[in-house]
């Protein structure tokens, strides 16, 4: 499973937590029912908004991506996730990328202009993971400033996208037979993938908003690379959390930080709160939400330390409740459904089935 992971520029907020929490139930889950697991999360710490963010705080960028990286895993780390396998960071794999856009190149998927770009004509089914039209694309571009210039020195094609571009002053650059520059963002996550999980993944996971461009692109350019396809069985997407009704994004201000929600709750109620939601939907975050989670978890905290006090005797975990727990998970994990299994284990007072659903549903978050 390769999850897209974090640009290490602002430290994690709720969106962030709400992809990675839901991620970390998957993994659970499967390896619950003892599916072996190999876990790959990336961190993006080659990217244009990095190094902007860089110069604006006049910081190195190396300093700014450690720092931001750290404040990821200690986040999730609180709220109780199983570590990826393999964190690859882009700076430590761009003789990859270099190698993986000659390739492409070699093979005629690419062709050199003011940057390196794909040719998304030499793919047959550009536009079919998205469900997008050729406008639609190109109006998503443009609204994210993506779409570039498309002439005789530039691209050809509005949709084709950079393998390799020259860095801006004050920005690293790479050495390369296409010139001193940097990667493209969607080849970093191809060749990633790809080292560290085969030519062919399992589940490729992200939030929503990254299927078109970046997962569209990634898959064009991941399967013109091996000539198989697919290059991911199954692509998982979640949902955009808002707050104030809007989407929480950096451009907006309405973040809610990891941080500030544990100040308010113990770290199993955060991470209660966020698998409540289906992964799929969009969201709104409430305080009243999370003081809701915050509830059930001292419920649960005050049975378990009852039951570990009064030393009951060991029982297996009720087979009706373990049943519906499973089948509520292996319904396209439906994490609301999972959660409502916990709260009747809680109800019918089986302290082994509520120890076996936090496994899964908290991880080794802690309930108080
Ligand atoms: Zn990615």
């Amino acid at each position: 499973m390769y999850v897209c992971g974090v640009t290490p520029y602002d430290s994690g907020h709720m969106g962030h937590a709400f992809t990675f929490a839901i991620f970390d139930v998957l993994v659970r889950f499967l390896e619950a029912n003892g599916t072996r697991v190999k876990y790959v999360q990336n961190i993006t710490d080659v990217d244009d908004p990095l190094f902007e963010r860089a110069r604006r705080d006049d910081i190195d960028w190396r300093e700014l991506a450690d720092r931001e990286t750290k404040v990821h895993v200690r986040d999730m780390t609180v709220l109780g996730w199983r570590p990826p396998d393999v964190m690859p960071r882009v700076s430590e794999e761009i003789p990859r990328i270099v190698t993986a856009a000659a390739k492409l190149k070699a093979s005629r998927h690419a062709y050199q202009a003011d940057a390196l770009y794909f040719d998304t004509h030499s793919y047959r089914g550009f536009g079919r993971l998205s469900h997008r039209s050729r406008r639609s694309m190109i109006r998503k571009l443009r609204e994210e400033e993506l779409l570039g210039t498309v002439g005789p020195d530039a691209k050809r094609d509005p949709l084709d996208f950079a393998l390799w571009r020259t860095s801006r002053p004050n920005e690293p650059a790479w050495p390369s037979k296409f010139g001193d520059g940097k990667p493209g963002w969607h080849i970093e996550c191809s060749v990633m993938a790809m080292r560290y999980l085969g030519p062919q993944i399992d589940i490729h996971g992200g939030g929503r908003d990254l299927i078109f461009s970046h997962h569209e692109s990634e898959r064009a350019q991941s399967e013109s690379l091996t000539g198989k396809a697919p290059f991911a069985r199954a692509w998982v997407h979640t949902g955009m959390v808002r707050f104030n009704g809007r989407k929480m994004s950096k451009s907006l201000g309405n973040l809610v930080k990891v941080s500030q929600a544990l100040q308010r709750a113990p770290a199993a109620a955060v991470r209660l709160y966020l698998v409540s939601h289906r992964y799929q939907r969009d969201w709104d975050f409430e305080w009243t939400g999370l003081a809701r989670a915050a509830r059930l978890v001292e419920r649960m905290r005050k049975f378990l330390a009852d039951d570990a006090r009064l030393k009951t005797p060991k029982r297996a975990p009720r087979r009706a409740l373990m049943s519906e727990f499973n089948a509520a998970l292996a319904d396209d994990l439906d994490t609301p459904r999972a959660v409502r299994a916990l709260r009747a284990a809680l109800r019918q007072k089986d302290a082994a089935a509520v120890r076996a659903m936090n496994e899964v549903l908290l991880g080794s978050a802690s309930l108080t």
